[in-house]
């Protein structure tokens, strides 16, 4: 028997002397270093700038490089070989595979041995097939995941757009869809699952009543004395809907010039992909409107309204933006689930908070928090007045609304998912998974 009850691996990311388990637990970190070439076609080329964009209904324009998927498939097969030398140290263990950066790996782990049990979990959204057809090596990929014995996706959605995918493409190949499982020719069945990822939610209340946590709310409060805070954080990414958050404020703004005093709101940006073009352009234009909304609407004497900052928290710290903020602005265009909306609802939850949350219902987690204030980003006018409507709301309604969404979370926690998840790959590995 192995020392040890589990294995993580996955790329280094650049970083070097890694410990050899993760911290508090009996799962040994076995990383993959990646050479520059890789680095650049494998991950910042085709994960980054052509499988993101194209899962993510193609916001942006995908692009697709020969090379890039050359590489791509170059450095699946090492993450498969790595996974398997894994598995053997460790007996009776099922695979795990992640995201959209793997999905070839779980059929070339099946080719070196069938019998393994294998489960995929996709992070990001599937799109509707018309879009998924653009991509070159949209049979290559399909058929990497089909490896797998249980593939996750967040929501109803995207299962379902998976599924039309697979029949559209796969016609005619002895590749057949039956309801919610994918038959593969020799008679082996896929099966899907739908399964929201959540957060640590006892962790995040912790953090909420922390005595750290409180003093940093002090500070926000005297740093945003006099104003109501309005919050955004985000990965600064071109799904998250930041342009149109902006304009949205720019036009409350200019509507209401009573808030140009009395309201902040504060973008958190973390820093993200800059090795990508489209995120520079991004970076630029962010800027660029932050710049001209303050130049408009900053009133002679007073703070500007709008406050950016390029940067990354640490999640307890976050935790005292997410508390003094009487409502977050969650706007992507789309995103697989969104887990700044849970960590917020979560923490105004534990501190008896009635913060409101205006989420956009491109999110996934639009399927779960149906209480928020739901908005379309697309429509910038729209949007500006259901920030107004949102502040607006008697403090009865929001708390309702929250404690709902908190309680939610709390009890569709990540541990639910993970659980879940393990039992379901398990269970369907074997066969004998009935529902
Ligand atoms: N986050 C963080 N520091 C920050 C901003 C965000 O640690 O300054 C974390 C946040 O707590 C959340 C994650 O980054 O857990 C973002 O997840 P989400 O699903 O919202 O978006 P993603 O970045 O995965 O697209």
């Amino acid at each position: 028997m192995s020392a040890y009850e589990g294995a993580w691996v996955g790329w280094d990311g650049g970083t070097r002397g890694m410990p050899e388990t993760l911290p508090d637990s009996g799962v040994r970190l076995l990383p993959i270093t990646l050479s520059a070439s890789q680095v650049r076609n494998y991950y910042h080329g085709l994960a980054n700038a052509a499988l993101w964009p194209l899962l993510h209904n193609a916001i942006e324009k995908p692009r697709f490089e020969r090379a890039w998927w050359q590489d791509y498939q170059e450095v699946s097969t090492l993450f498969a070989e790595h996974a398997l030398s894994a598995a053997e140290n460790l007996p009776g263990s099922i695979i795990w595979v992640h995201d959209y950066h793997l999905m070839l790996v779980p059929q070339l782990i099946r080719d070196r041995r069938a019998g393994a049990p294998i489960g995929f979990f996709l992070h990001v959204p599937w799109p509707s097939p018309d879009i998924y057809a653009r991509i070159p090596w949209r049979e290559q990929l399909l058929r990497g995941l089909l490896g797998a014995d249980l593939i996750g996706f967040h929501t109803e959605h995207y299962r379902g757009n998976f599924l039309r995918s697979v029949s559209r493409q796969l016609a005619g190949t002895g590749v057949e869809v039956h309801g919610t499982s994918v038959v593969m020719p020799g008679g082996r069945t896929v099966s899907t699952a739908t399964a929201p990822i959540s957060i640590d939610s006892a962790e995040f209340a912790t953090y909420a009543t922390d005595p750290g946590t409180k003093k940093e709310m002090q500070a926000l409060a005297e740093q945003f004395s006099g104003r109501r805070l309005l919050l955004g954080v985000d990965r600064l990414d071109y799904t998250k809907g930041i342009i149109e958050r902006l304009l949205a404020v720019e036009m409350l703004l200019e509507r209401r010039p009573d808030l140009r005093t009395s309201l902040a709101f504060l973008q958190i940006a973390v820093p993200s992909r800059d090795n990508v073009r489209e995120y520079r352009q991004l970076r630029t234009a962010v800027e660029q409107h932050v710049g001209r909304i303050n130049g408009l609407y900053t009133e002679p004497g007073y703070d500007p309204p709008v406050h950016y900052l390029y940067k990354g928290l640490k999640q307890r710290q976050l935790t005292a933006y997410y508390a003094s903020a009487e409502a977050l602005v969650v706007t992507p265009l789309i995103d697989g689930m969104n887990l700044v909306a849970k960590e917020y609802v979560t923490v105004q939850n534990a501190l008896g908070g009635s913060g409101a949350l205006i989420l956009s219902e491109f999110t996934g987690s639009a399927v779960e928090l149906s209480q928020a204030v739901l908005c379309n980003p697309f429509d910038v006018e729209g949007l500006s007045y259901r920030i107004e409507d949102a502040l607006a709301l008697p403090h009865d309604a929001r708390r309702s609304a929250l404690s709902a969404m908190g309680e939610h979370v709390r009890v569709h926690d990540v541990h639910h998912w993970v659980s879940g998840q393990i039992a379901e790959i398990t269970a369907h590995s074997k066969g004998t998974y009935t529902r």
